[in-house]
């Protein structure tokens, strides 16, 4: 373990038992914003009031803001594609005060901007600061955010937030890149968008003055939508462009949130718009999609999202955890509290996967906070898998795309040069490396843990993990360690494998024999790694057989094993089922009589 963590365990503030150490602290930020946004210049202005609360036993004197608009900047490191016409100014900070404490020094340095306090921050105390800033928003690139349609926008990291103090490494010094995504604290948002004439918004909360802005058609389709199951279409083909749905009195949306730990946004005035509701367990559950009228699946995302919705809360344990979503097409695929920005996928599949996966990162990374700058595959991998049974079941057999795809890619990926451990900080890895890694061999080790537990156990622990670290920051030891306590098992000799070492699943077909009722086959383990074994057994009269047997035989570490299984036919030649295992090398995976 290295040794800042370490650290954290022997102050006590994380614990081997998998929960939060009794000395576990995080700070919180509220932000109170008020928003202006020109769609026709791209101008955002904001002014900003936070709140920030020490919970430490630190004195800070200094606060490390993140201003991510800056990725934007002229001269700034950056590992994503930047459109030369967006490269400008970044974010302006037009002035920053405290009441609380005179502020010395401002610095910025790349993506961050340090404010040296002349009174520290005591442990314990809390420090308001006022900020007023503007920055061109990018009109070309997509990156998290983009502009779709001319007049339709997502915005996201967008206003400067405070950066997260830990027990691990103090301030999160991560210089955002364009790449690895969420670590912030959790805190309240209320969030005034000022937006030009016909303008709609959605956010990362709830409206609070729908009388204000929605016209009265708008108020009573909303009234049946989200107190019924029914989808109601509120902008389609018939009344897109008719100004019937705004008051266009104040155009001032007012949304708050509490606990959540980033705030997004979207407005348009030429996008559809579908809402409904679902109760989920007792809680009436919001969901509006809102999507281009070129879009060829999107009219079924709402529909698509309420089933992920009550699925994955099945899966998890947990319900879903916010009060609303709003499923917005854009591009890409990407995830914020109550919101998903999802593009256009090549088939109703594609769609299927990506909304689930989505709404997945619902619980990792915003109901578990997890660091996705050093442990991308935590909350990728599990939302990579973990829906795989919201795509079993919605996706159209005939071009199913279920988790065999991803065992597929596996089979590509695994152990080329850029098959790194998992543990790997995820700020070290870009582009397909990263995302080979945070997605792909993550999902194939969830797989096999599943395998090795069973559903049942799988889902205890994962469950307890979710309930003990729900609106905190665990690493991935104290998600280690909370499997190992809840399984009743130590499950290093597994950890020690897929997260922290060098190797591959790759499992092949030594011999196989018969005696009476009995077929034994010798399987060798070249990969090292633990993987469930699928079989397909063929007879010499034509049928076949599937045989499966647990990752958990390569518990000892031994490289062969001999499997026994009943069958009274004579075998003729052995597959293995690589659409189930997941499989480096196909070279032996083959073995006839
Ligand atoms: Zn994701």
């Amino acid at each position: 373990m290295p040794k800042e963590i370490r650290a954290a365990y022997q102050a006590n503030s994380r614990s081997e038992s998998g929960n939060p150490g009794e000395e576990y602290f995080q700070n919180n930020a509220d932000y109170d914003i008020i928003v202006e946004f020109n769609p026709v210049s791209g101008i955002l202005k904001g002014n900003s009031t936070i709140i920030y609360k020490n919970n430490s036993n630190a004195d800070l004197n200094k606060i490390v803001f993140k201003l991510y608009p800056n990725l934007y900047k002229k001269g700034i490191i950056r590992k994503e594609d930047i459109d030369a016409s967006d490269i400008g100014d970044g974010m302006e900070i037009i002035s920053i005060m405290s009441v609380d404490s005179g502020i010395e020094t401002v610095n910025e340095i790349g993506k961050l901007m340090i404010v040296g306090l002349s009174k520290p921050l005591t442990a314990g105390g809390s420090i308001g600061f006022i900020c007023e800033w503007k920055y061109q928003f990018p009109m070309k690139t997509l990156l998290r955010e983009g502009r779709y349609l001319d007049s339709t926008f997502f915005v996201a990291y967008w206003y400067p937030r405070i950066a997260v103090y830990d027990d691990i490494d103090g301030w999160d010094l991560n210089q955002y890149n364009g790449e690895q995504e969420f670590y912030n604290d959790y805190g309240s948002y209320k969030v005034n968008i000022k937006v030009p004439d016909n303008y709609l918004v959605w956010a990362s909360g709830e409206l609070q003055n729908p009388e204000e802005v929605y016209s009265d058609t708008v108020l009573n389709l909303l009234e049946t939508a989200y107190n019924s199951n029914q989808i109601v279409k509120i902008i389609d083909a018939e009344n897109l462009g008719s100004n019937k749905f705004t008051l266009n009195e104040s155009n001032n949306w007012k949304f708050n949130s509490s606990n959540i730990t980033d705030f997004a946004f979207c407005i348009t005035n030429n996008f559809f718009w579908d809402a409904t509701s679902t109760d989920l367990n007792g809680k009436r559950v919001k969901v509006d999609a809102v999507y281009s009228p070129y879009s060829v699946d999107f009219h079924e995302v709402a529909e698509l999202s309420v089933k992920s919705i009550h699925r994955i809360s099945k899966v998890m344990g947990v319900d879903y955890p916010f009060s609303r979503l709003t499923a917005f097409n854009g591009h890409y695929g990407m995830e914020f509290p109550m919101m998903i920005n999802n593009g256009d996928e090549e088939n109703r599949n594609g769609t299927v996967f990506i909304t689930a996966h989505e709404i997945a990162h619902s619980w990792f990374p915003f109901l578990v906070g997890t660091n996705e700058h050093r442990y991308a595959f935590m909350d990728e991998g599990l939302v990579t898998y973990l829906p795989k049974v919201v795509e079993d079941e919605l996706s159209i057999d005939g071009e199913y795309r279920s988790f065999a795809d991803n065992i597929k890619t596996y089979s590509y990926y695994g152990n080329r040069v850029n098959d790194v451990p998992m543990m790997v900080p995820s700020e070290q890895l870009f582009g397909s490396t990263y995302m080979y890694v945070a997605y792909n061999r993550a999902s194939m080790a969830y797989y096999t843990l599943e395998d090795i537990l069973g559903t049942k156990t799988f889902r205890k622990c994962l469950k307890s993990f979710i309930i003990n670290w729900s609106y905190k920051h665990p690493t991935a030891y104290d998600m280690f360690y909370t499997f190992n306590k809840v399984s009743g098992k130590n499950l290093n000799w597994f950890w020690n494998t897929w997260f922290f070492s060098f190797g591959s699943g790759d499992i092949g077909i030594a011999d196989f024999s018969q005696k009476k009722d009995k077929l034994i086959v010798d399987i060798i383990n070249e990969g090292g790694f633990p993987v469930p074994v699928y079989l397909i057994v063929n007879y010499e009269d034509g049928t076949s057989d599937a045989f499966h047997t647990s990752a958990s035989i390569w518990e000892d570490g031994q490289k062969e094993k001999s499997l026994n299984f009943n069958t009274k036919k004579e075998v003729v030649s052995i597959l293995l089922d690589d659409t189930k295992t997941p499989d480096s090398n196909k070279g032996n995976n083959f073995l006839a009589e």
